[in-house]
């Protein structure tokens, strides 16, 4: 039998897009002029109100500029900025799919990013434009449609600032919100490379974001002081998870405006913990998501006994496995419980999440399956398996993606017979229905909690003239709690295995691919990589075999 929920189920409203689920809540508690965002560096604000009606300017001016239509695609290619919450409900407030990527990415993976997702517009920050107008050219963008946003307000040369699209919304009556259709109309156009193969672009309706929205505000939002109120008091969330990666979207961009919680932005091209730690101190920061490096930091870092951290009720950790030790040192040392939640992208992206009350309780556990979900654990042949056994986690549930953009085929394949998303991840659940992440039966490696392709850097080494086969996998590298991306290189015939040689693959690698794709677990060469008889890699294999090496040495 599948395990359902052990929440009840909650309504998730089939006609209420995401902009108005924020923007219309009906039972808001908090006033209009409430606080609800502030950059850590600056202290400029957007009051709840501000926030609103500069999305609507916005994507009025979206409308004016461009004509924008539903499901015109706008792409993001910029770190957190307090001004990026408005880019994106201002598009979908004109009916428009919002499509995020790594301001790290190299040209040709923004490229790749803006080709597959049919992007119309760029936004992005004065740093980043030079690698953003490369790609935009060569994805047929035209420079007058790549939009500046942050602290540089100034137009520079033929770029907008997006005060300017903003201004020219706000005249026009003949400027409306378009009727969206929940279930069909995309919000977000997120990649990932799922269980296999290159990036996809993952297509997430208005439903499934709003459902997401509402699991999470259901199963957390209530534990916190979330209205603020009108003294002002109430709980700060530190937004530096990224935005352009859903677990930062869905947590700390619209679970936290949904909530009104006061959001305090944190720009950070490159992390930075005294950056961090400071904006904890300075806006006493009370609840903040972030990976396990960052716990693992909050636990070892000499820099954190420097600041008064007082203020922090509860870390909550994702996107990667945390260890039940790193939560300990953070307690012993800290004081601060750390709660765990799980999820994909193609789920919006939690699907379990831990309460408070149970961090201590069920230590190490990703929490309970959110409301208005089912789950089976299933063997090899897609039987279900015992509880307390590991199996293969698939879901159901109305956050579950609708697919991979033109991609029927790997769509159909991400599916059971019987309508599972099939997520890759192996789980235990044990009887009080927690579940315990165990393994990764797919290929994806996560690096700090960003997600690195294996295939991806596979292409890469074999474009290399020295190079005749390549196989990537993750190496754990628990002093940074995170796993690390390996190569197994086959050189070509008559090419010598060297320190070299690696260095130069490694060079070769780290020019072509965004900063946290490097191989920081190394190269080792190998005279062949264990392939299947249809000539599939088995990176599986091979990550088995090099643990049980490392496990005997
Ligand atoms: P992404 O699509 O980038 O959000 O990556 C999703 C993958 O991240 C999942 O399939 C898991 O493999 C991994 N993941 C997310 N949260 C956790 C967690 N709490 N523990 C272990 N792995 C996680």
């Amino acid at each position: 039998m599948p395990y359902a929920s052990s929440y009840p189920p909650i309504a998730i409203p089939g006609d209420v897009d995401l902009w108005s689920l924020v923007f219309d809540k009906k039972n808001r508690q908090f006033p209009t002029t409430k606080e609800i965002m502030t950059s850590a560096e600056t202290g400029r604000t957007y009051s709840w109100a501000d926030l609103r009606s500069a999305s609507v300017e916005f994507g009025k001016g979206l409308q004016a500029q461009w004509h924008w239509k539903k499901r015109d695609v706008l792409a993001l290619y910029t770190p957190n900025s307090i001004d990026t919450p408005i880019v994106i409900m201002g598009t979908l407030w004109a009916g428009g799919t919002v499509s995020p990527a790594n301001p790290l990415y190299t040209v040709d993976e923004l490229v790749f990013q803006l080709k597959d997702s049919g992007a119309k517009a760029l936004v992005t920050q004065l740093p980043f434009l030079e690698t953003a107008t490369a790609a935009a050219a060569k994805a047929g963008i035209p420079e007058n449609r790549i939009v500046l946003i942050g602290e540089d307000r100034d137009e520079i040369g033929k770029f907008l600032h997006f005060d300017r699209i903003r201004s020219t919304g706000p005249g026009g009556a003949q400027h409306t919100k378009p009727t969206i259709n929940p279930d069909q109309d995309l919000a977000f156009l997120v990649y990932s490379s799922g269980t296999t193969g290159l990036p996809k672009g993952v297509c997430l309706s208005h439903l499934n974001m709003v459902s997401n929205v509402l699991q999470s505000d259901y199963v957390e939002g209530s534990q916190w002081l979330p209205h603020g109120g009108p003294d002002g008091k109430g709980d700060k969330h530190l937004g530096v998870l990224p935005f352009f990666h859903i677990y930062g979207l869905t947590c700390a961009v619209l679970s936290s405006l949904y909530a009104g919680w006061h959001l305090v932005v944190i720009y950070m091209a490159r992390f930075d913990m005294e950056k961090l730690l400071q904006a904890i101190q300075a806006y006493r920061i009370t609840v903040t998501y972030v990976p396990p490096p960052i716990i693992l930091a909050f636990g070892k870092h000499p820099l954190v006994d420097k600041y008064d951290l007082t203020s922090l009720k509860v870390l909550h950790s994702g996107a990667a496995p945390l260890t039940r030790e790193l939560t300990e040192t953070v307690w012993n040392r800290l004081k601060i419980p750390v709660k765990q939640g799980f999820g994909l992208s193609e789920t919006s992206p939690v699907t379990h999440c831990q309460r408070v009350e149970d961090w201590a309780k069920f230590m190490g556990s990703v929490g309970k399956l959110y409301p208005n979900m089912e789950a089976k654990i299933v063997d090899e042949s897609g039987q279900e398996v015992a509880e307390d056994e590991a199996g293969e986690l698939w879901v159901k549930g109305p956050n579950v993606f609708k697919g991979y953009l033109n991609n029927p085929e790997r769509t159909r394949e991400a599916f059971s017979p019987d309508g599972y998303f099939m997520t890759g991840d192996i789980v235990r659940r044990d009887k009080h229905g927690n579940y315990y992440c165990v393994d990764r039966l797919k290929e994806l490696i996560k690096y700090k909690g960003f997600p690195v392709p294996p295939a991806e850097l596979e292409g890469v080494l074999v474009g290399h003239p020295d190079v005749a086969d390549a196989c990537v996998i993750g190496i754990d590298d628990p002093s940074q709690a995170t796993e690390v991306p390996r190569a197994y290189v086959v050189l070509r015939q008559g090419v010598a295995a060297s320190e070299a040689k690696a260095r130069e693959l490694g060079d070769w690698v780290s020019t072509r691919v965004a900063p946290h794709k490097k191989l920081r677990g190394g190269i080792r060469f190998v005279d062949q990589v264990p392939k299947s008889a249809s000539g599939k890699i088995l990176r599986r294999l091979m990550r088995d075999q090099v643990r049980k090496e490392s496990r005997a040495a």
